[in-house]
């Protein structure tokens, strides 16, 4: 306004006008280049000085930059921190990408797997891993359960890890050393197999010398003579005891593995059948529908054993008698072989245990029965051993069905296949099924430490 009024006074309104707009323009750019120049230097240098407007912008900015700056360093500290505590970590901790590559570890995974920076960084876990175990865990996503392998790196140390999927199905890896654990798991083992072994030669002498007496029963005592029949009973239970523990510690530790091969099921049924003859009486009625063209690829003494507990729980725990059905039925997705009773049933909160070893629903009820509360435990051994899961269903006094789900690639509806093979290692996959016993039980797994 100054400007026009002076402008008007000497006549030079568009000169003076001229003038100062361009002083105006200059003004602003020389602004403008303080304020580039001051951002290119920026660091934490203070703003030049300016008035007005250009003043204005300055503060705001500086005082945006600091407190940028301020939030940058916590977030730096709260980077450090977390960097230094798993740094500080006993366990290890991997992150790799969705398909295995390698993206960062902290130092415990490193010493544990022998993992070197910069070498091993971006490279497939895999390869570095060289565990067929590890790699079937980690390409078949078997991340339901922990992976026991051998440490890479140190011989005799034992790694347990636990892969969990984040983001974009990146990979969180955690490594722990378990060798006291995996050792003390091993001492059980080993003392179980070892003392049901060391009683069975006692064992043997005192059933010779219960015979003998037996024999020359009649000539005793009445109490005598039931001293005796007790006895032989007790034995004959602890016999039965002594061959489930080692067969159950043979399972588990997988020794004497006893080769896989195309079995008839029908001939496996035939020797079960034969089993449970004797235990049957006059109130049961059992039937097996087993088709004849249908064959199993297993090992025959383990499906022995399974399917023959299943059936002699079944007539144990009908103590009314009524109708067992043992079958075997093919589906495109699995083959089922399921025992069908109409017994006393189990309470279903009993269920997910029932596969634990020495769990009795009824403690009293299975020393009557004279079981060993080993025979589910070894069921689900064996199962294992066949990629097999067990489901159970059972409504307390109507009756429970154990069935025994086979994948495809381990049955067969005809006599061709002496010489396919399959991969004979592995867990069971979980199912949904709300009554499947290898589902909450502690001794689902292969690679968990059991019970
Ligand atoms: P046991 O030698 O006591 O039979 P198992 O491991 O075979 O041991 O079975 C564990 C428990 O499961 C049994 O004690 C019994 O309580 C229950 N059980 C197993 N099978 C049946 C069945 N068919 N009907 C009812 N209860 C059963």
């Amino acid at each position: 306004m100054a400007v026009i009024v002076i402008g008007f006074v000497v006549g030079h309104i568009l000169a003076l006008a001229l003038l100062y707009t361009l002083g105006t323009l200059y003004w602003q750019l020389y602004q403008l280049y303080q304020f580039h120049s001051w951002l290119r230097r920026s660091g934490k240098a203070a703003p030049p000085d300016a008035s007005g407007i250009w003043g204005e912008i300055f503060d705001a900015v500086y005082r945006l930059q600091k407190k940028q700056r301020k939030s940058k360093r916590r977030m730096r500290q709260a980077l450090n921190r977390i960097e230094n505590s798993t740094a500080a970590l006993k366990e290890g901790v991997i992150m790799a990408d969705s398909n295995g590559n390698l993206e960062w570890w902290n130092n415990s995974a490193g010493l544990l797997l022998g993992l070197q920076r910069p070498v091993d960084r971006g490279q497939p876990i895999t390869n570095i891993l060289r565990n067929p175990e590890f790699f079937k865990y980690f390409t078949q996503k078997r991340f339901g359960e922990p992976l026991v392998i051998k440490s890479p790196s140190k011989e005799g140390v034992y790694l347990e890890l636990q892969t969990t999927l984040y983001d974009q199905n990146d990979h969180l890896i955690f490594v722990r050393d378990v060798t006291r654990l995996h050792l003390l798991e091993q001492m059980r083992k080993d003392f179980v197999a070892n003392a049901s072994h060391e009683l069975k030669t006692p064992l043997t002498v005192i059933k010779g010398y219960l015979e003998t007496l037996s024999m020359f029963k009649d000539n005793l005592p009445q109490s005598m003579q039931r001293g005796i029949v007790n006895m032989t009973d007790q034995s004959l239970r602890m016999e039965h005891l002594i061959e489930d523990l080692l067969l159950l510690s043979r399972l588990e530790t997988n020794d004497q593995k006893e080769p896989h091969q195309w079995l008839k099921l029908e001939d496996i049924c035939e020797t079960v059948r034969k089993t449970a003859l004797p235990m049957m009486t006059e109130q049961h009625d059992i039937s097996f529908q087993i088709p004849e063209d249908s064959y199993i690829y297993g090992a025959t003494s383990e499906l022995y054993s399974a399917f023959s507990n299943l059936v002699v729980n079944a007539i144990k725990y009908s103590p009314e008698g009524g109708h067992i059905q043992v079958k075997w039925v093919q589906h495109d997705f699995s083959g089922v072989f399921s025992v069908e009773d109409e017994g006393l049933g189990i309470d279903p909160r009993h269920i997910p245990r029932l596969t634990e070893r020495f769990f009795r629903v009824d403690k009293g009820r299975g020393s009557n029965t004279g079981g060993t509360g080993l025979g589910l435990a070894i069921v689900k051994h064996v199962l294992i051993h066949h990629n097999a899961k067990l489901q159970i269903r059972s409504q307390p006094g109507f009756g429970s069905t154990f069935s025994c789900h086979f994948p495809t690639d381990r049955v067969r509806q005809e006599a061709l296949l002496a010489t396919v093979a399959t991969d004979v290692e592995g867990s069971p996959e979980e199912t949904n099924a709300t009554l499947d016993a290898t589902e909450h039980s502690p001794e689902t797994s292969a690679n968990t430490p059991s019970a």
